[in-house]
């Protein structure tokens, strides 16, 4: 048998790499998910620091062009973030750490706008997953969980949106998200990518002892907070691409969440 040369199979390489090109762009429709970062920007109630973009420059230069440039600040935790498992892990990973596959995932989205509208303190229960599983299939392994409570509509109505606004005091929040032996199920025994939603926190509003972080934490799970558009998303179908700013040692971070929806 004559073995092939180095150019011949380097050209089948090539064809192969070319043939294996599948992600065809305008085979989807791409919907945001992340809100904007600004003077509204909504943040943890005891949160000192708040979004805030210092201009270092904008106008004529004296060279004749136009320049602009700004610095920012921000806490990890506000707007439309990341928590990375390190939030509620003291040897979770950290922001920089989270594998892609885990931001790179399969959306599942479970809707429960109705349940959320009746009741501002839902909590997402095991039988709702388990009622969901059974009407759309069983949730695969490495999925991205988007929980839609309908809350981004409050955006950014602080009062609406967290159930109250009172600056230092967390304990009078109000707002729907998992509950415990949901997030149990979804983490420890259907082994999802991330836990997402579209209010401010994993937990809902009332907790006081942030279960769902801890059991997602536990298990190097994160979480997307803050999320907005997901009534834009099929139940199943899309991708999500949600890519946090990569800060070594972070606990979360601003976000840039989009999904790719199949035309
Ligand atoms: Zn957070």
């Amino acid at each position: 048998m004559k073995t092939p040369t180095l150019a011949a199979v380097l050209a089948l390489a090539a064809s192969v790499a070319v043939t294996a090109q599948t992600i065809d762009p305008a085979r989807y429709r791409i919907v945001d998910l992340s809100h904007g970062y600004g003077p509204g920007t909504l943040y943890w109630p005891t949160s000192t620091e708040k979004f805030a973009l210092k201009q270092e420059a904008s106008g004529p230069t004296p060279g004749g062009w136009f320049y602009a440039a700004n610095s920012l600040s921000t806490p990890e935790h506000g707007g439309t973030h990341l928590d990375a498992p390190r939030h509620f892990s003291e040897k979770g990973r950290t922001t920089e750490q989270i594998p892609l596959d885990q931001l790179v995932a399969p959306a599942v989205v479970i809707d429960v706008t109705k349940e959320a509208a009746a009741d501002r303190n839902y909590r997402l229960t095991r039988d709702a997953v388990l009622a969901f599983e059974k009407a759309h299939g069983r949730i695969a392994r490495g999925s991205a969980i988007l929980l839609r409570t309908g809350w981004s509509r409050h955006w950014p109505n602080a009062v609406a949106y967290l159930g109250d606004d009172t600056p230092g005091d967390a304990s009078k929040l109000s707002f729907p998200s998992y509950g415990e032996d949901a997030a149990r199920l979804l983490v420890e025994d259907r082994g999802v990518a991330a836990l997402g939603i579209d209010t401010a926190s994993i937990d809902y509003g009332r907790s006081t002892d942030f279960q769902v972080h801890r059991i997602a934490a536990a298990r190097n799970v994160p979480g997307f907070e803050n999320l907005t558009n997901l009534d834009q998303l099929p139940q199943r179908g899309a991708l999500v691409v949600a890519l946090p700013m990569k800060i070594e040692g972070g606990s979360g971070g601003p976000l840039r969440a989009i999904a790719l929806v199949p035309r």
